[in-house]
């Protein structure tokens, strides 16, 4: 089967037309800076910040830039493409692709210099021959499975693994990692349980004389709640983030937003007692009431689940999103008495007046998890940055 043939304007960044937009995504450098130190000030080893899923929604290549200015050790990343994506803007720092890999990728993650993960002796023997190749040795992580049940080899057979591993001519074990499926439930055993099976199959390195690479297995949840599983570098995603994993868990540390989400007023009108409002017509009002457009809708990645759920910031009060929530706009009600403008700034996520709505509110209000209000929030949406110098 021959590959689709390439659309001649497929290069375009088709984000670009959409800077000028009113409606927009701003990112505090300074903010991440500070909740890197602090969240490496409390494990008291390395860390690996996780940037895969443009960091979160927050801009891959701007992130990954800042951190390394401020001095991250590692950057961790989905796969290969968001590597080659850093390495082309200029990041130098080491790189590891978390996810598992196809063979035809292993010559390429040589090629721009980022650490392969190796979840099985199959792709072991896939970097190998891609390494033997090309003349150059490969800087790998093993993963091993101690209870996800995703990619990795279960802790119970990592014998044979690591000996093939640490025998291999062409392979630099840099890592042997795995990863945390409960951590973000302070009172679950699951993850004790883990980190002894993780242990178990380091130990292989012991047995074997050989020396060992670094231990690495708490996201988040783990550094946050589970210090015995900060073992030799950490690999935070949400928290550097400033954002917990879970919007009913409060953060044991003083961590910062890094994002905020604002839009404006576009439309402003009066609706009568007993007109409803939006498709379906599932909210309509029982007094005459003043309810506001705010031009953004699920087309940005902002959740229709929010529909008559969540709520917005303007002039300094918190207003009930109400009706459904359209591709492109929606509509809050700001009350009979409520004033607003055309142009007025209104917050979805972050502070105004001393309020704020934390992307933790959001996800609760729609029923989901902080992290994927922030991915979904997509190019449509232009970021901006402050800080940072
Ligand atoms: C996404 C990811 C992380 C970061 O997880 P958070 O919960 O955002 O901290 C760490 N390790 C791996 C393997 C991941 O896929």
């Amino acid at each position: 089967m021959s590959p689709p043939a390439r659309h001649p304007d497929a290069e375009r960044v088709t984000a670009d037309v959409f800077q000028q937009r009113p409606t927009r995504i701003r990112v505090d450098l300074d903010a991440l800076a500070h909740n890197l130190k602090t969240l490496r000030a409390h494990a008291g080893v390395p860390v690996m910040a996780v940037v895969k899923a443009n960091a979160y929604g927050h801009g891959l290549v701007p992130v990954g830039r800042h951190l390394q200015a401020v001095g991250v050790e590692q950057l961790g990343v989905a796969f290969l493409e968001e590597g080659v994506a850093l390495r082309q803007a200029g990041v130098t720092v080491p790189i590891l692709v978390m996810g598992g890999i196809f063979g035809p990728q292993a010559s390429e993650l040589i090629q721009h210099d980022l650490m392969i993960t190796v979840s099985s002796l199959d792709k072991l023997r896939l970097v190998e021959a891609a390494a033997e190749a090309l003349g150059r040795r490969a800087q790998v992580h093993l993963k091993i499975d101690t209870g996800m049940e995703r990619i990795g080899v279960h802790a119970r057979n990592a014998g044979p693994f690591i000996e093939a591993a640490v025998a291999s001519a062409w392979c630099d074990i840099r890592g042997i990692y795995s990863h945390l499926a409960r951590a973000d439930e302070p009172d679950s055993p699951a993850t004790a349980q883990q980190l002894e099976r993780f242990l178990d199959a380091c130990a292989h390195f012991e047995r074997l004389g050989a020396p060992m690479p670094q231990r690495h297995l708490a996201n988040s949840g783990g550094l946050l709640w589970f210090p015995r599983t900060h073992l030799d570098l950490v690999r935070p995603g949400i928290a550097l983030y400033g954002v917990m994993p879970d919007p009913a868990l409060p953060s044991p540390l003083p961590l910062r937003p890094a994002l905020s989400l604002r839009s404006q007023v576009v439309y402003f009108k009066v609706v009568p007692k007993g007109h409803p409002v939006s498709y379906g017509g599932t909210w309509t009002p029982d007094v005459d009431t003043r309810v506001i457009t705010v031009p953004i809708g699920y087309g940005d990645g902002w959740p229709r689940a929010l529909s008559s759920r969540g709520e917005v910031l303007v002039r300094g009060h918190r207003r009930p999103i109400v009706g459904r929530i359209c591709m492109d706009q929606f509509m809050a009600d700001i009350g009979p008495d409520g004033s607003a403008w055309n142009e007025d700034e209104v917050i979805l996520i972050g502070e105004q007046d001393g309020h704020a709505i934390r992307c933790e509110d959001v996800a609760a209000a729609a029923g989901t998890i902080p992290y994927e209000i922030l991915v979904n929030l997509n190019l449509r949406i232009p970021r901006e940055y402050t800080g940072g110098v």
